[in-house]
């Protein structure tokens, strides 16, 4: 396995108190597969791909437990030079916000061609060389010319296409990109969706796609895990998942967005929000919007129940949730 989470813990020391970000996350992408990771806003989908880079090391965020295996060494137990050494070949991130990701005073030929001098030992010429090519392979057009350019001259797209060039220069084995396409216009999303799924199989990577739009996840992702509050409730192949949710809230999140084969049915809406992470409800942390909750519910936290067809749901009703 590539890479696998187990168990993941991360707190956050707040105002309010501490609040249990990620609550024993586990999940596994396998080389050249593609995982999307699902959730609303403060579900807990970025703070865990973050303790999975290494970049969440710095008060107010903790790891408190778990373990982050890339090829079957756990990243958390090793020394910082060491991790930094298999993060900088190994795994790349790809942030939804290209701007605030590129250096603003640096051209982007420079910023490219850096990553293959610092880890390759280029010469700045063929350094620069091989930043073209990379441009051009993410057919930003004219790439000999804009080499030169700022990021702030690029559009957003163009933007977006040039951190994903950032982010496969050294042909990671691993990807995570983070809402890559949620500040983009619907058509150029559509592209650098495509643009991204053909280099991940082109390159054999292992992706974990974060977002909160399940409409992005349909043709590309294989596996989908959906977090609710911290947790992983829902894991399940794509396909199986959207024919069939075994989770109520995913059934509400598939109900919620417009599909082709339930034209004229009516969108629903998930009633309330998610909860304040420092004040989870107790039992299943979804009862108070849950329209299927039982006594039990508020009471008893369900596990991540195993599903046959090698899914997870956490929630006790499952096999009703599954009958529709
Ligand atoms: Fe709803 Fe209960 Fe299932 Fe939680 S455990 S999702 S409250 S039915
Ligand atoms: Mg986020």
């Amino acid at each position: 396995m590539l890479l696998e989470v187990r168990d993941l813990h991360v707190e956050f020391r707040t105002r309010d108190g501490v609040a249990r970000a990620v609550n024993g996350v586990g999940y596994a992408v396998d080389e050249g597969e593609t995982l999307a990771v699902l959730g609303e806003s403060g579900s807990g989908k970025s703070v865990t791909a973050q303790a999975v880079m290494g970049i969440l090391d710095t008060p107010p965020g903790r790891i408190t437990g778990g373990r982050v295996l890339f090829r079957g060494r756990d990243l958390l137990t090793l020394k910082e030079r060491e991790r930094r050494r298999i993060r900088g070949a190994g795994m790349a991130m790809i942030f939804q916000d290209a701007l605030s990701a590129l250096n603003p005073v640096l051209t982007v030929g420079d910023q490219l061609g850096e990553m293959f001098v610092v880890h390759r030992g280029l010469s700045r010429k063929d350094a620069r060389a091989r930043a073209v090519e990379l441009m051009e392979r993410v057919r930003i057009p004219a790439a000999a010319q804009r080499v030169r350019d700022y990021p702030h001259q690029f559009s957003g797209g163009m933007r977006q296409r040039i951190m994903i060039a950032m982010a496969l220069a050294l042909r990671p084995a691993l990807v995570i990109a983070d809402e890559p396409t949620t500040a983009l216009d619907v058509t150029v999303q559509a592209q650098v969706m495509d643009l991204l799924a053909e280099l991940r199989r082109e390159y054999r990577m292992g992706l974990i796609l974060i977002t909160h739009d399940l409409g992005v996840v349909a043709d590309v992702a294989d596996r989908i895990a959906v977090m609710y509050a911290g947790r992983i409730v829902e894991s399940a192949p794509v396909r199986d998942l959207y024919r069939a949710p075994a989770h109520p809230y995913t059934r509400g999140l598939l109900d919620s967005v417009p599909r082709l084969d339930r034209k004229g049915r009516e969108l629903y809406a998930i009633k309330g929000l998610p909860p304040n992470l420092t004040r989870v409800p107790p039992g299943c942390s979804f009862h108070p919007r849950c329209p299927m909750a039982q006594d039990v519910c508020r009471t008893d936290e369900p596990p991540l129940y195993e599903v046959p067809g090698g899914r997870g749901s956490a929630c006790h009703f499952w096999r009703e949730c599954l009958r529709g």
